[in-house]
């Protein structure tokens, strides 16, 4: 599978169409998810074009896997979530209901997050 640059993850990085950013470095972008399923729900994307973690995890620069993981630590610092608690999720493909095809990370927290899966 290719990489699409015109998905709307690719635009936000490109700045072309807006979003709520509220952290932003050399390796990653993070915004607020558009349609909020916690008090917190946060999204991070690494710069470059990658279609999830399984393609990010093989082939993103070493720098920039750290860098990335870095700038999720900084956005879980920022909103003081490491006392109590949160989630980070990353979907691939269908089984999974990955949307954008540019690899992210949500960040949840702000509540009791409930069980780790729906039930079938
Ligand atoms: P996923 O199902 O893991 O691909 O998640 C995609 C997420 O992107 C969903 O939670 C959407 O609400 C969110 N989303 C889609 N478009 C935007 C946008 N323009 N700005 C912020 N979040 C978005």
């Amino acid at each position: 599978m290719e990489y699409n640059h015109n998905n709307i993850f690719a635009k936000i990085l490109r700045k072309e169409i807006p979003a709520d950013i509220v952290y932003e470095d050399e390796y990653a972008l993070a915004f607020h998810d558009i349609n909020p399923k916690a008090p917190v729900h946060i999204l991070v994307i690494p710069k470059g074009d990658f279609i999830s973690f399984f393609d990010f995890s093989m082939n993103a620069a070493p720098e920039l896997i750290v860098g990335f993981h870095k700038a999720i630590h900084h956005v879980i610092r920022a909103y003081k979530l490491q006392n109590e608690g949160f989630r980070i999720l990353s979907n691939h493909g269908a089984n999974a209901g990955q949307e954008v095809p540019h690899y992210h990370i949500h960040i949840f927290g702000g509540r009791p997050l409930g069980r780790m899966l729906s039930p079938e």
